[in-house]
């Protein structure tokens, strides 16, 4: 069952997702080789609490921990550890907040250090495919055309899009209704109406689209051992268009990007 949410709740998941936004940015910070997945966890974990939020996957389905932190060949749901992080890695930060009843649920893959042309073509076009999704998000819409305009900007890089993973409703419960896959065929599937806010959240792999799990019970894995990269924003129908309720701005502060990606999908600019 779909929960469209009111504008007065829509403000109340935009304060969550910020959350989320700023504690990326925080840990933006912090990476680089030699820094733990569980520092940056803790990290991030005491952030949230110091925001009058909880963790969101804290408990969650009996996840372990704040962040889900999945490096290189993982596509999502790694569980932090204590292994330092490599000079050339790429690492998949997936955090969730809950505040005022609703939460927040967003991502973004870090390069660590020098990555290698194959992956920041990668990550870039997986970022691109995450806006070409977005803006297919508006009233009158369908999931299949988000789903495939993901697919069609990354199939046509050779990439493997996850099937068995997908974007999701989002609001009092972590995972609503709609399922948001990230491929699909334009015009099919459940219509956008206003008040809908759901996470989108392309996850692509650089070779096979296929997928394994460790024995964990969490961690998913490419088939093939090649990198995955993995995006995540969450995003209101707000007069009929795609409002974003998350940035990655904080993330791009700490790193001294400048990026305009966001802007069509801001009625205000946003100040950070
Ligand atoms: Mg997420
Ligand atoms: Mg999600």
């Amino acid at each position: 069952m779909i929960h469209l949410k009111t504008p007065e709740e829509i403000e109340l998941m935009r304060e969550s997702a910020l959350i989320v936004s700023k504690t990326l940015g925080i840990l933006a910070n912090e990476i680089k080789p030699g820094i733990t997945t569980l520092y940056l966890d803790k990290l991030a974990e005491t952030f949230i609490r110091d925001q009058g939020a909880t963790p969101g996957f804290l408990g969650l389905y009996d996840f372990p921990n704040t962040l889900c932190m999945s490096p290189n060949a993982q596509v999502v749901h790694g569980i932090p550890n204590n292994t330092p992080l490599k000079e050339g890695a790429i690492i998949s930060i997936d955090c969730g907040a809950l505040k005022n009843g609703f939460y927040g649920d967003h991502a973004y893959t870090f390069e660590v250090g020098e990555v290698d042309k194959a992956t920041q073509k990668l990550l870039k076009i997986t970022k691109e495919s995450l806006y070409k999704g977005i803006a297919a998000f508006k009233a009158g819409n369908r999931v299949g055309d988000v789903g495939y305009a993901i697919q069609k900007h990354t199939e046509n890089e050779g990439y493997g899009v996850v099937r068995e993973l997908v974007g999701h409703g989002l609001g009092r419960v972590m995972h609503e209704d709609p399922e948001m896959p990230n491929y699909g065929k334009r015009g099919r599937g459940k219509q956008f109406k206003e008040g809908l806010v759901v996470a989108i959240e392309p996850m692509i792999n650089l070779g096979t689209h296929r997928i394994n799990q460790l024995r964990d019970g969490w961690t998913i894995l490419t088939a093939d051992g090649k990198p995955s990269a993995h995006f995540e924003h969450d995003v209101a129908i707000v007069d009929g268009k795609p409002e974003l309720l998350s940035t990655f701005q904080y993330i791009y502060k700490a790193l001294g990007i400048t990026s305009d990606e966001e802007v069509p999908f801001r009625k205000e600019p946003l100040v950070i």
